[in-house]
C-alpha cells in the first residue's frame, strides 16, 4: 500500500513559516506502508517561508491581498501527477490547510476560524478518485496498521 502524504507530517520543514507538523501516527504507517511526500505548495513554485495564504471566495490570497491560486493549482496538479506515478489510492494531508486541508479549512479571514471546505489540492486529489483523510484520521499507530 501506499500513501500520498503531506511533507511536514513527516517532518520535512515546508510550511509557510518554515516549521513541520510531525505526526507520530502518520510516521509509525512508514513501517508497514509506503510513503510518497508532497508538499503542493513548494511545487507550485512558492518559496518557504512565505506569506500565508487562505482560501477566499475560492480564490487563494495571501495575508497581503495577492492571489497565489496559480501556484496552489500547479502545485495540486503536480501532487496528482506524482500520486498517479506511484499508483496513490489514498492520501493522508495535514488538516485546514488552504492546499491540503480536508473537510474543513481557515475562513479567509485569518482570524483562526475555520470553515467547511477542501484546500486546492486535497479536492483535486478527490475529484480523480483518490481517498483523502487528514492525520487526525489516524490517531495511533494501531489504527494505522488496520489501514493498510
Ligand atoms: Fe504541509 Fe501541505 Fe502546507 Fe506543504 S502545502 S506545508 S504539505 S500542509
Amino acid at each position: 500500500m501506499k500513501f500520498l502524504v503531506s511533507a511536514c507530517l513527516l517532518g520535512e520543514a515546508c510550511r509557510y513559516d518554515g516549521t513541520a507538523k510531525p505526526c507520530a501516527a502518520v510516521q509509525a504507517l512508514a513501517e508497514r506502508a509506503e510513503l510518497i511526500p508532497v508538499c503542493p505548495e513548494v511545487l507550485g513554485g512558492l518559496p518557504t517561508p512565505r506569506v500565508p495564504c487562505e482560501i477566499v471566495a475560492g480564490r487563494v490570497i495571501d495575508a497581503n491581498g495577492a492571489d497565489k491560486t496559480e501556484a496552489y493549482q500547479r502545485g495540486a496538479e503536480k501532487a496528482l501527477q506524482i500520486a498517479r506515478e506511484h499508483g496513490c489510492t489514498k492520501a493522508i494531508l495535514k488538516e485546514k490547510s488552504p492546499s491540503c486541508g480536508c473537510g474543513k479549512v481557515h475562513n479567509g479571514k485569518f482570524n483562526g476560524g475555520l470553515v467547511s471546505g477542501n484546500g486546492i489540492t486535497a479536492q483535486l486529489l478527490m475529484d480523480n478518485g483518490i481517498a483523502v483523510c487528514g492525520e487526525t484520521a489516524i490517531p495511533c499507530s494501531a489504527a494505522a496498521e488496520k489501514l493498510v
